[in-house]
């Protein structure tokens, strides 16, 4: 956006602005959430799996459908970048745009992650999240973002002139290259626009640029998530650490996170199915 604008603006410039907002989702017609029905499926949960991600590096894990998996802060402040695939189809992925515009720029508990076109039906519902309080601060700021993209080599190279093999896209190439066996340039094409865990972000207020500030994440803080689908999904640690200060390089403090599944006791499910994807006929008109 220029800082000083070339064109004159037209006589009814004051009219147009005023045009009322209209909120373009407003949840009518997506499937609703229903909060006992999680709550009864997450008591009893028996938990089956457990994943470090150590600092500055990536992990994948499992999570079959009908299944939870907990994000959890372990021994330091540490921002989260998430990947989401179908575990039968890499090219299904979280679609944070999407997500973005059907829920908000930040998600909580009750919000689902959408997965991308032809898909495009919830992978997972958030269902608990202990950062909940935080809501938006006086910077515009909020928890767990799907505003940002992750860090990346590239950006980096471009900003620095330096290589850096740790920023989390690297982290979640590797990760996946080793979980599915496949070669680092296959994996890296299915690697996406994450889902940024812990991390505080938001628009600066003057001008909507992209800010970060140290995340309020302490140890013991979890963001918990029900599979809707079976998943892979990629945790990385993120260089940046609580993300107060920079990324792409060696200088914040990092720790790690721990990743939890937990499988719901026997017909604690029942009725319940995984969403079948969209049911659009892909004719597009022809
Ligand atoms: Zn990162």
């Amino acid at each position: 956006m220029r800082d000083s604008p070339e064109t004159t603006p037209p006589p009814d410039a004051k009219a147009r602005r005023a045009a009322v907002p209209v909120r373009v989702y407003t949840g009518e017609g997506f499937p609703r959430f229903d909060p006992e029905f999680y709550r009864k499926a997450r008591s009893g949960a028996r938990k089956i799996a457990e994943v470090v991600v150590p600092p500055r590096d990536a992990r994948c894990f499992h999570a079959p459908a009908g299944h939870f998996f907990r994000i959890e802060s372990v021994e330091g402040p540490q921002v989260g970048d998430l990947n989401l695939w179908n575990a039968h189809d890499l090219s299904e992925r979280f679609f944070s745009g999407k997500t973005r515009a059907i829920h908000a720029t930040h998600v909580s508990t009750g919000d689902r992650l959408w997965s991308a076109l032809p898909y495009l039906r919830p992978m997972a519902t958030i269902t608990a999240d202990t950062l909940d309080w935080y809501g938006w601060d006086a910077d515009g700021a909020g928890v767990h973002d799907i505003i940002g993209t992750r860090c990346d080599p590239y950006t980096n190279l471009l900003l620095n002139g330096s290589e850096y093999h740790h920023c989390c896209h690297s982290n979640l190439t590797r990760a996946l290259a080793q979980d599915r066996k496949i070669p680092l340039e296959e994996a890296e094409k299915h690697v996406h626009d994450v889902m940024n865990v812990f991390m505080c972000t938001g628009y600066s207020r003057d001008t909507h640029e992209y800010f970060m500030k140290a995340s309020p994440v302490r140890p013991g803080d979890f963001i918990e998530f029900f599979a809707e689908i079976d998943l892979i999904g990629a945790l990385s640690a993120c260089p940046g650490g609580d993300c107060g200060a920079s990324h792409s390089s060696d200088m914040a403090k990092c720790h790690p996170l721990k990743v939890e599944i937990y499988r719901p006791r026997e017909g604690a499910l029942q009725g319940w199915r995984s969403p079948a994807p969209s049911g659009y006929s892909r004719s597009h008109g022809v």
